[in-house]
């Protein structure tokens, strides 16, 4: 199953290059250490200060599950 072609890729910009560093929501929540592609910067996740923020995006997560969820079923009817 591959139907992703429109969803942005997700990810957040290096501090020290401002590159582009693509971490897929899951990946936040499950991973606490990204390493940035382009300057190999090594970011490590306090998680038990970004727990709100992961929360957050927990919910994110699975609103995100739901919208696809309803936009197969719309798909049927
Ligand atoms: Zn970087």
């Amino acid at each position: 199953m591959n139907n992703q072609k429109h969803q942005q890729p997700s990810g957040f910009k290096c501090p020290v290059c401002g590159g582009f560093i693509p971490v897929s929501i899951k990946q936040l929540l499950t991973e606490e250490q990204f390493v940035c592609p382009q300057c190999a910067l090594n970011i490590r996740l306090n998680k038990a200060s970004s727990q709100k923020a992961l929360s957050a995006l927990q919910k994110v997560q699975e609103a995100e599950e739901k919208v696809k969820k309803a936009s197969v079923f719309n798909g049927i009817t």
